[in-house]
């Protein structure tokens, strides 16, 4: 069977463990180099994609991330995630790098601080039904590249999902509300690859 890690750097680690679990999949928990070798996807989860990006340099992840994306490992970002995996960050604080892979611009927090969050449907690409997305401190893609491709998008068309080749990004965060059909897709990735 398929094992998925989850980098557990910081961030909502625990709830990307239960949704994947809840699918069938065997999880682990990845902070090291050696971890990242036995993985056949990895899931980056929500929280605060400078401090994921510092740790992840401090435990000598960055390079080995980088080189486990562009070798065609699966990979699914949620928010903070989604801004790691982005190939240009707008606004990035202190130096602040990302894995890259996906090519997307993207803008952190650009709805504004916690109070700003929010919750909504939202169509998806290949999705029967909306899914019920939460926006927390959540970035936007502001320029998607030829390379990637919008999934989906808020009515007034900014772009909040995309995919390209095995790796996907959300700025929401489907781990939090009972919504499964993203990483349910990820499985299919890691299945595939
Ligand atoms: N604002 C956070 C960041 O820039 C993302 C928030 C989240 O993951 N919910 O990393």
């Amino acid at each position: 069977t398929a094992r998925v890690g989850v980098l557990a750097l910081q961030g909502d680690v625990r709830e990307h463990v239960r949704v994947l679990g809840d699918l069938g999949a065997e999880t682990a928990l990845v902070r090291r180099p050696e971890e990242l070798a036995r993985i056949d996807g990895l899931v980056l989860p929500g929280g605060e994609s400078s401090v994921i990006d510092k740790l992840s340099r401090a435990f000598g992840m960055q390079q080995p991330i980088r080189d486990a994306i562009a070798a065609g490992m699966p990979v699914y970002g949620t928010c903070a995630g989604l801004i790691l995996l982005a190939d240009r960050i707008e606004n990035p604080i202190d130096g602040q790098e990302s894995f890259g892979g996906l090519d997307v611009t993207v803008r952190r927090n650009a709805f504004g601080g916690q109070v700003e969050s929010f919750e909504t449907e939202l169509a998806v690409d290949g999705f029967a039904t909306p899914v019920h997305a939460a926006f927390i401190r959540a970035p936007l893609v502001t320029a998607v590249g030829p390379r990637a491709q919008p999934l989906a998008s808020l009515p007034d068309g900014r772009v909040v999902a995309v995919a390209q080749g095995n790796l996907l990004g959300t700025a929401f965060h489907p781990e939090v509300s009972g919504e499964s059909r993203f990483h349910a897709r990820f499985l299919d990735l890691v299945r595939a690859a």
